[in-house]
């Protein structure tokens, strides 16, 4: 690896913990503010109901074929999950419908994470692009909006109190309905594995 791209990512990871605490803390307030957790264990309903939190936000999201719409212009690049826009001071997601559903979500959470972190509140027009990019762990804003997502899907408090009753990552991803890679993120993220 070059040594000024290695230098950078040092200084990434280290940025990276405290935008991570705070990225963090973020998914718990808003978990908090728009689901109580009780219930959620009353009625075992643990999938995070994106639904009712983008109208409670009163976010607009549409599913389109990303691939297709810009297949023109280099505008978005082709293997985009989703992105915000922002126009007009109004904010959009966009999510390519050609993922499964486990994914989209992961996608629409990491999109509302740039929304409530304010990643484009500076800018009047702009998008946040959730591709192959964005897990490589250089860019920091995608750093946090991943973490956000893993949060706000699989909650550190329920993920914990699950992990005690069954291990299999299989069984945990069909309970937050994420994908198992999301739930070994969580489980080695923290320290369970
Ligand atoms: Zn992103």
């Amino acid at each position: 690896m070059n040594i000024l791209v290695k230098q950078h990512k040092e200084e990434v990871f280290e940025m990276a913990i405290t935008r991570k605490q705070i990225a963090t803390a973020k998914a718990q307030e808003t978990y908090k503010n728009h689901f109580d957790i009780n219930e959620v264990r009353q009625f075992g309903d643990y999938e995070t109901n994106l639904t009712k939190l983008v109208d409670d936000l009163e976010l607009t999201v549409v599913n389109v074929d990303i691939r297709e719409m810009f297949k023109d212009n280099d505008l978005v690049d082709k293997t985009t999950s989703g992105f915000l826009l922002k126009t007009n001071e109004e904010h959009m997601v966009v999510i390519n419908k050609n993922q499964n559903l486990r994914r989209k979500r992961f996608t629409l959470a990491h999109e509302i994470g740039h929304y409530l972190l304010g990643h484009l509140s500076d800018v009047e027009f702009g998008l946040t692009c959730r591709n192959s990019k964005s897990a490589e762990g250089i860019d920091i804003e995608e750093i946090e909006a991943n973490t956000f997502a893993a949060e706000l899907l699989v909650p550190e408090e329920l993920i914990r109190e699950w992990h005690k009753a069954n291990k299999s990552p299989r069984f945990l991803a069909e309970i937050f309905n994420v994908s198992e890679s999301v739930i070994n993120y969580r489980l080695k993220n923290l320290e369970l594995i």
